[in-house]
């Protein structure tokens, strides 16, 4: 038999992960990416000696890493010098009471008991939440693919879903661990990276919190794009050849069939198989015939965007730990802010990191490498949105907060700055919207609901990605990259 040829389009973590697993089942695999560099949306500057990430900042879900590199037969620790990051986050409240969040059970409970006497007791229960929750979650909803509904609903999954409170909002099950509304955003925050408000995110999302205390939040050494390297160096040694610079125009395709892709330079290539790791709805909009899907997949919910911004300082900012989040007491308000009229919070919640606290050499001595980063409601042309007004309200925000914590010269110490708005992401990436987590993870949006990982039609035509199952994140985009090798694999009959 004839080795089966494929071609993936674009080189995120998805599409690396699809390539590198397709590649070790015997097949012929071209990554053809737009952008000169592989990484997507995990995206790395370096300049002047700073070495900034654009994207992903918190290496969470430590085991899906590990499981992920096992399953192409890779140690994650021969790859990555990974750091354990603790407390993870410092935050800061809106009364300048400040809570570390820790896996220091003693720390705990002595700043908790202090900011609402008895919620230790809370906490406990709730992290014990978070452990069931996780444990059901990665292995009934996370972990496989759904073909069919049956395979999703059924009276067996019917009862995982409540064990896993798919049927209660975040937010509001929060009153049975916590009354200080402080706390109650300390444990839900983590939502935002679904793309969703804990007010309307299932209860089941505390599995994020209870992931990132238990088994902790990481740092590799070098920074995050260090985990891309990683995959490319395996897709490579795996035989997969990638081609930069090299965006796809259009998928060809005859007769039920995918049979190829379109480049911009005029070219095309064959292949067997199609693997779109492009953003799934970019996809359906840009590069497939028109059916109808691209108008449908438009009445989605997406998630937020982000307005961030990169720093370099000709001076350091201890003061300023790896992970601080400055949560607004407005936390409500901030979430149906950007989702209703798709703007930047009045008063928003803000988030900073300093790599350097983590790994010097990611800034000169003596200098400082900082990203600031605002949540804001994604491009929506049913909304005036001035991109110009709306950086500088957050770059005001980010500084305002800064100045709470004694950091009152940046301006005066700046070397360069940078920034990324929604049209950036939508442009550099072909995130549709600008919305920088894809679709959003709304119970009618995960599992089977979610846009599926092989076309209905072109049945060689298969996704991996943040808008396909199981969702976004680095994390998860690597479980869907094996999870469409996986399909294809048992539906070619080749490698199962
Ligand atoms: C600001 C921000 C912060 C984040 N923070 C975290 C975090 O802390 N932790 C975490 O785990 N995750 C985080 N994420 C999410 C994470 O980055 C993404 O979920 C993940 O990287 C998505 O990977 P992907 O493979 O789905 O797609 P992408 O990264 O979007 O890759 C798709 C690739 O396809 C290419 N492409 C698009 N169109 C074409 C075309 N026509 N032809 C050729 N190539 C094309 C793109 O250039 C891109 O390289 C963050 C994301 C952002 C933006």
């Amino acid at each position: 038999m004839n080795p089966l040829t494929a071609v993936v389009i674009g080189a995120g973590a998805g599409g690396l992960t699809a390539a590198a697993h397709l590649a070790r089942r015997g097949m012929h695999v071209t990554v053809v990416e737009k952008n000169e560099v592989a990484g997507g949306r995990c995206a790395r500057v370096v300049r002047e000696g700073h070495t900034f990430d654009v994207g992903p900042t918190l290496y969470v879900m430590p085991k899906v890493f590990d499981h992920e590199f096992r399953a192409l037969g890779e140690s994650v620790n021969e790859r990555l010098a990974l750091q354990r990051v603790d407390p993870t986050y410092h935050l800061v409240f809106d009364d300048g009471q400040r809570l570390e969040l820790t896996s220091d059970r003693d720390r705990m409970r002595t700043q908790l008991e202090a900011m609402e006497p008895g919620s230790f007791a809370g906490f406990e229960r709730y992290y014990r939440q978070g452990g069931r929750h996780y444990d059901l979650a990665m292995e009934h909803i996370v972990g496989r693919n759904f073909r069919t509904l049956a395979e999703f609903i059924n009276p067996a999954s019917l009862r995982v879903f409540l064990q896993v409170g798919a049927l209660t909002r975040h937010y509001a099950g929060m009153r049975s661990f916590f009354r200080t509304p402080h706390l109650k955003a300390a444990f839900t925050f983590q939502d935002m990276y679904m793309g969703l408000s804990p007010f309307e995110a299932p209860a089941t999302f505390s599995m994020m919190q209870y992931t990132e205390l238990a088994h902790g939040v990481w740092f590799p050494q070098g920074g995050m794009y260090t985990v891309v390297q990683a995959l490319q160096a395996i897709a490579v040694h795996s035989g997969v050849q990638l081609q930069f610079g090299t965006p796809v125009e259009r998928i060809l395709t005859r007769e039920g069939r995918a049979t190829g892709v379109a480049l911009a330079d005029g070219r095309e290539l064959p292949a067997d198989i199609v693997v779109a790791n492009a953003d799934l709805p970019y996809v359906y909009r840009e590069l497939l015939p028109q059916d109808g899907t691209a108008r449908r997949l438009e009445r989605r919910q997406y998630s937020c965007s982000t307005i961030s911004f990169l720093w370099a300082t000709d001076r350091p900012y201890p003061q300023l730990p790896a992970h601080l989040l400055f949560l607004s007491d407005d936390y409500r308000a901030n979430f149906d802010e950007l989702q209703r009229d798709r703007t930047i919070a009045s008063n928003p919640s803000v988030y900073f990191h300093a790599p350097t606290r983590l790994d010097g050499a990611l800034a000169p001595r003596g200098h400082d490498t900082l990203v600031g980063i605002v949540p804001v409601g994604h491009i929506d042309e049913a909304h005036p949105q001035n991109w110009d007004d709306l950086k500088a309200r957050a770059r005001d925000g980010l500084l305002q907060r800064l100045a709470r914590v004694g950091v009152t010269d940046l301006d005066a110490h700046l070397k360069f700055e940078m920034c990324f708005t929604p049209p950036d992401w939508k442009d550099r990436f072909n995130l549709v919207r600008g919305a920088t987590h894809g679709l959003s993870h709304r119970l009618m949006q995960m599992g089977y609901f979610r846009p599926h990982n092989r076309h209905a039609r072109y049945r060689n035509l298969y996704f991996a990605g943040a808008s396909t199952h199981p969702g976004t994140g680095l994390p998860t985009a690597r479980i869907s990259g094996r999870l469409v090798a996986e399909r294809i694999a048992e539906d070619t009959g080749r490698g199962a």
